[in-house]
């Protein structure tokens, strides 16, 4: 049996090269999208990250039975071609979520409280001239906006209470009205009424560009907007537009639409703005947690099982693929 790993993003892969090893797998890593493509065709299993696996990548893979995610978003792989192939598509759904609910809290507080402008001015000589005209709002009379209420969404709403803000929130497949003292409403009435706003929907059809023009009209001026989920989900030339107005308090970023972006990407420009590099799932406990569940689901479905966390349960019914 053969386990392809497309590409990670820490030091070292320790961890999957004992699993597998332990388990008589032979294990091989790809250093490219091309080298993706020369080495998919006889793979049983592939865990991927961050790589694009769209339909020319699955269909090469002659072999391959599962694709397991390292990670939640499975916005980067082609669903319908790997369903059509009866390739089970698997992710790990809560590994992170204590991280990535602290990282958006961290860019509010950040962001609300001018932490790295201040910093820099102070460190530019220039204390004095810190402007008390700056929005600071005083959470406690506050409202924090979600947009999207599952894992994330849900633990960031008890951190946010936990400092006195009015938590509400925006999700259209939630029936309820209330939940855990937030209160469900519309995405205008949130957008409308919200000082802050945090983003923890999937990316997908749906929600590209969730944020857009129309959006932005509605928030207050001064707004705090977060978003440590998916680059696509704002439209960011309309982002750009509204900071050069001065519309906007801060906006904190942990996904780009370009996920490497060129360090003349006009977001740049502005003091108010916070990014971080797709950290929010980071520690180094999350991150083994992810490595050790994620070969974990690998052997599962290679030992003819269906794995927990199944994205494509109509790839069950494909003639090829005997799950129990
Ligand atoms: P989740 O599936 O538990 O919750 C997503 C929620 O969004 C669900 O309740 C769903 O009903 C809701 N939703 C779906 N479509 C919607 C729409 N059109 N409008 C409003 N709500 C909608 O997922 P989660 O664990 O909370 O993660 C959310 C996202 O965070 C993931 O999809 C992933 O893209 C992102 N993420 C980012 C990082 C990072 O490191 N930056 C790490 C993990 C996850």
């Amino acid at each position: 049996m053969k386990v392809l790993i497309s590409d990670y993003v820490w030091p070292s892969i320790e961890i999957e090269k004992e699993f597998f090893k332990k388990n008589f797998f032979d294990l091989e890593v790809s250093e490219s999208q091309d080298d993706l493509m020369s080495k998919i065709h006889d793979a049983d299993a592939l865990l991927f990250c961050f790589a694009d696996i769209n339909e020319s990548v699955l269909r090469r893979a002659k072999k391959l039975k599962v694709a397991q995610r390292y990670g939640i978003g499975v916005d980067n792989i082609n669903l319908d071609v790997a369903t059509e192939l009866g390739i089970a598509v698997s992710n790990i759904p809560d590994y992170c979520i204590d991280e990535v609910s602290d990282h958006a809290m961290s860019m509010i507080l950040a962001l609300n409280r001018t932490l790295t402008p201040h910093s820099n001015m102070v460190k530019n000589g220039k204390w004095k001239e810190v402007a008390k005209s700056d929005r600071f709002y005083r959470l406690r009379d506050a409202t924090l906006g979600i947009i999207g209420f599952g894992r994330i969404g849900r633990r960031l709403s008890k951190k946010a209470q936990g400092f006195g803000l009015n938590v509400i929130a925006y999700d259209p497949y939630i029936k309820d009205s209330q939940i855990d003292g937030v209160k469900m409403c519309s995405l205008d009435e949130l957008l409308s009424s919200s000082q802050m706003v945090s983003l923890h929907v999937p990316l997908n059809d749906e929600t590209y560009h969730i944020i857009g023009k129309d959006q932005f009209e509605l928030m207050p001026d001064d707004v705090i907007l977060v978003n440590v989920s998916r680059g696509g989900l704002i439209d960011e030339n309309i982002l750009t537009d509204y900071l050069a107005q001065g519309k906007i308090k801060g906006v904190g970023l942990d996904v780009m639409e370009e996920e490497y972006p060129d360090a003349n990407n006009p977001l740049f420009q502005f003091q108010n703005v916070i990014v971080t590099p797709h950290t929010a799932y980071f520690s180094q406990e999350s991150n083994e947690e992810l490595q050790i569940r994620a070969c974990e689901q690998v052997f599962k479905v290679i030992s003819g099982k269906k794995p927990d966390y199944l994205i494509n349960p109509e790839v069950l019914k494909h003639n090829d693929v005997n799950l129990e």
